[in-house]
């Protein structure tokens, strides 16, 4: 079978591959959808180290190809939807409620990380009871593929932000993770949405998804603004989702005290993220400070998928670009210089 790796670090490409076996309790997937996500391109760069011809890509759907002898839900032409983090669910820390961390810090993820991703003609997934969901046949592929990260991250990060029925959000970055964190707030029953970036389009988008006020830092300051529109009083809830020590500070800012502030961005600079001493209450404000890792399982997803079905968010409304696979690699630069507005590019298998 065809993969598309990272071949070393800085470097990807096309390579064969041979169809995976599933074990007794995991399943092979004939990958049908794929998107590409900005930390496929994290990964590239050295986010998790080097690797050698690893498959990328963890965000997938697609049709049951061969199951282990002991998986009792799923059977070969089954279409399904995978979480991008397929956690161990034996594991103490799932059992302890964060299966994300299962095995270890963010050890939950597994595609693109420790084993090849779904990048390719066929995937494999572990304990395939528990990781998949059945994809209902008026759920289309192309939809059901942002479950695997997008809305599963971005409700995350409405959920981690506890946000009040009638409360005050303010999300700060409207890419794919923060525009799902603004339909999550909505969800979660925010009576404002305030959403900050400067990309138009994106903008559009949160107006869209449930945003009720836009603020563009590049041309005001966000935390006054914020400040004036919660009539000095400040958020009840923030959500960070870009991974920026400048915007987690920007959060923490506006968060009134005994409000949670969520992070949902990956931040990958420096040793230490520090945060401002004064808005934080010098420790004393009860200001809480949330972080989470994208929520897998046959349970997220099925969660999901009837937000879907019900029609309570239309994710596709992000996909800016398709590619065939064999054309991966001009999606990948796409997607790796942001180039032509690229939100999420779909790829079709
Ligand atoms: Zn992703």
């Amino acid at each position: 079978m065809k993969a598309f790796v990272m071949k070393k670090l800085d470097a990807v490409g096309f390579m064969d591959k041979p169809i995976p076996k599933p074990g007794p309790n995991d399943a092979v997937i004939k990958t049908t959808r794929a998107l590409i996500c900005t930390s496929d391109s994290h990964t590239v760069h050295g986010a998790i180290g080097p690797r050698q011809n690893l498959t990328l890509g963890h965000e997938a759907v697609g049709v049951v190809h061969e199951v282990g002898t002991e998986v009792r839900l799923f059977k070969p032409g089954d279409r399904v939807v995978v979480g991008a983090i397929t956690p161990d669910w034996g594991d103490l820390a799932s059992q302890a409620g964060h299966s994300s961390q299962s095995g270890g810090a963010l050890a939950g993820w597994k595609f693109a990380n420790v084993k090849d991703g779904v990048f390719a003609e066929y995937f494999h997934v572990n304990e395939a009871d528990a990781n998949m969901a059945l994809i209902p046949p008026d759920v289309p592929d192309e939809m059901a593929v942002y479950c695997c990260d997008m809305m599963s991250t971005g409700f995350m990060a409405a959920e981690n932000a506890e946000i009040p029925i009638g409360g005050t959000v303010a999300v700060f970055a409207l890419g794919p993770v923060g525009l799902m964190a603004v339909a999550g707030a909505r969800l979660r029953g925010a009576g404002l949405v305030i959403g900050v970036d400067s990309v138009p389009e994106r903008q559009d988008l949160a107006r869209a998804y449930g945003a009720d006020a836009i603020v563009d830092h590049t041309k005001e300051d966000a935390v006054a603004r914020i400040m004036e529109l919660t009539n000095g009083v400040g958020v009840d809830s923030a959500i960070e989702a870009l991974g920026s020590e400048l915007t987690l500070q920007n959060a923490i800012k506006v968060t009134k005290p005994g409000g949670t502030i969520s992070n949902a961005g990956y931040h990958g600079k420096g040793d230490y993220v520090s945060i401002p001493r004064l808005d934080w209450g010098v420790g004393m404000a009860e200001k809480t400070i949330r972080t989470g890792l994208c929520t897998g399982g046959r349970l997220r997803m099925e969660r999901l998928i009837r937000l879907l079905q019900t029609g309570r968010v239309d994710p596709t409304r992000m996909t800016t670009h398709t590619f065939e696979f064999r054309a991966l690699d001009k999606a990948f630069e796409l997607m790796d210089k942001k180039l032509d507005g690229v939100m999420k590019p779909l790829i079709v298998f």
